[in-house]
C-alpha cells in the first residue's frame, strides 16, 4: 500500500524492546525463568507506510504488536508515538490515536451488542457523541467499510467473517486513528474474502492518511500490501528491507525458507525449491546461545554460529540482517539430499509453519 502524502517521518521508533513472562513455580510462586517473546527488537515504523511482520506462530510478532500499542507492559527498552514516550501517554491518548484489529474479529465483539452500540461504542465512551449524531456516524463509519446502514440494527452472530472484519475496522476508524496495527486480519478467511479486505485496507489508508502495521504469518500477503517487510524469529528481527529488495534479494537462511515455502506460481523455479528445516522452533524459554536459527540453519557454522550472535547489519539501503554468512542476490541455500527437496507435485507438507 502506498500513500502520496508519505514522507520518511519516524512516527513510531521501538529501541532495545524487551519483553519477558515469567514463569512461575512453587507456592511461593518464585520465578523460574523467563519467555522471552520479544528480547530486543529496535524498529521504526515510517509515517504513511504499510511495515510488514512475518514469522512463524510463536516468534514474538504479536507480543511486540501488543507492547507497541501498549495493550501490555514492556520489560525493556522503549516505544515512541511521534516523539512521545508511549508510557507517558494516556489510555485515552493511546486508543484515539493508536488502534487494533484482531484476526479473529467475533472474538472481540460482545455478541449482545448490535452494531451500532459495538462501532459506536468508542465515541461514546469519549464523550464524542450520541443520539443522532452517534448513529450517523456509525452509518457514516459502516459505509466507509463497505456496509450499509441498516446492519447497524444488527447483532455480530448475523455477519459472515469478512463482514465482522469490516465491522472491526469501523470500530477501529471510529477515533480517527493515525495508525492501525493489523493483527493477522485476513488469515481466518476465505481467499476471495481475504483479496477483498486487503484491498479496502489500501482504499481506507490512502484516504485517511494511516500509517498500518501488518502482522501476518503469510509472506505471499506481504508480498501484496507492504512497503517494507521485517521478519522475526525467535524473538528478534533477523532481516528487515524493502519488500522487493527481501523477495528478489533476501539474505537471511530463514527467510529463504519461508520464501521457499509460498506457493506462488510467479516464483521462480529456484525459488520454489521447498527448503525443510530440520527440527523445531526452539522454545523462547530457553533459547540457543550465539544464532538463534543455528539449530535449523543449513550453513551454520560451528564454533561461530553457536556462539556469537550476529547482529541486524545493513548490506544495502534500507536492508538489514542478522547473519554471520548473509546470502548474496541469486544465491540459495544447499539442499542436504533428494529427500529435502520434493518433486513439485509432491503435497508433501512442509516443515516450514506458515
Ligand atoms: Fe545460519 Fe550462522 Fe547466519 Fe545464523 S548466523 S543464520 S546460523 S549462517
Amino acid at each position: 500500500m502506498t500513500h502520496d502524502s508519505k514522507t520518511d517521518e519516524i512516527l513510531l521508533d521501538i529501541k532495545g524492546l524487551r519483553k519477558w513472562f515469567p514463569i512461575k513455580s512453587g507456592m511461593l510462586t518464585t520465578v523460574k525463568s523467563y519467555v522471552r517473546a520479544v528480547d530486543g527488537v529496535d524498529l521504526q515504523v515510517i509515517r504513511g507506510e504499510t511495515l510488514g511482520i512475518v514469522g512463524e506462530s510463536g516468534c514474538g510478532k504479536t507480543t511486540l504488536g501488543r507492547v507497541i500499542l501498549g495493550l501490555i507492559p514492556m520489560t525493556e527498552g522503549s516505544v515512541h508515538y511521534d516523539g512521545e514516550d508511549i508510557r507517558m501517554m494516556t489510555n485515552r491518548d493511546l486508543r484515539r490515536r493508536l488502534q487494533i484489529v484482531f484476526q479473529d474479529p467475533g472474538g472481540s465483539m460482545n455478541p449482545r451488542m448490535s452494531v451500532r452500540s459495538i462501532v459506536g461504542e468508542p465515541l461514546t465512551v469519549n464523550g464524542i457523541a450520541e443520539g443522532a449524531e452517534l448513529t450517523q456516524r456509525v452509518a457514516d463509519l459502516l459505509a466507509s467499510v463497505g456496509l450499509k446502514r441498516d446492519h447497524m440494527n444488527r447483532f455480530p452472530h448475523e455477519f459472515s467473517g469478512g463482514q465482522k472484519q469490516r465491522i472491526a475496522l469501523a470500530r477501529a476508524l471510529s477515533l480517527d486513528p493515525e495508525f492501525i496495527l493489523l493483527d493477522e486480519p485476513t488469515s481466518a478467511l476465505d481467499v476471495s474474502v481475504q483479496a477483498q479486505v486487503l484491498n479496502l485496507l489500501e482504499e481506507i489508508q490512502s484516504k485517511r492518511d494511516l500509517t498500518f502495521v501488518f502482522i501476518t504469518h503469510a509472506l505471499n500477503v506481504v508480498n501484496h500490501v507492504c512497503e517494507r517487510v521485517a521478519v522475526m524469529y525467535l524473538g528478534k528481527i533477523v532481516e528487515i528491507a524493502n519488500t522487493k529488495d527481501l523477495f528478489s534479494k533476501p539474505a537471511h537462511p530463514y527467510t529463504h525458507a519461508l520464501m521457499s515455502a509460498i506457493p506462488e506460481p510467479s516464483l521462480d523455479k529456484v525459488a520454489r525449491r521447498r527448503i525443510v528445516l530440520s527440527g523445531d522452533v526452539p522454545s523462547p524459554a530457553n533459547p540457543p546461545p550465539g544464532c538463534r536459527f543455528h539449530t535449523r540453519c543449513p550453513i551454520a557454522e560451528e564454533g561461530l554460529c553457536d556462539v556469537e550472535e550476529p547482529k541486524l547489519e545493513s548490506i544495502g539501503e534500507g536492508h538489514s540482517v542478522a547473519c554471520h554468512f548473509p546470502l548474496g542476490p541469486g544465491m540459495t541455500l544447499p539442499i542436504l539430499g533428494d529427500d529435502q527437496n520434493p518433486p513439485e507435485d509432491d503435497d508433501m507438507p512442509n516443515t516450514v509453519l506458515l
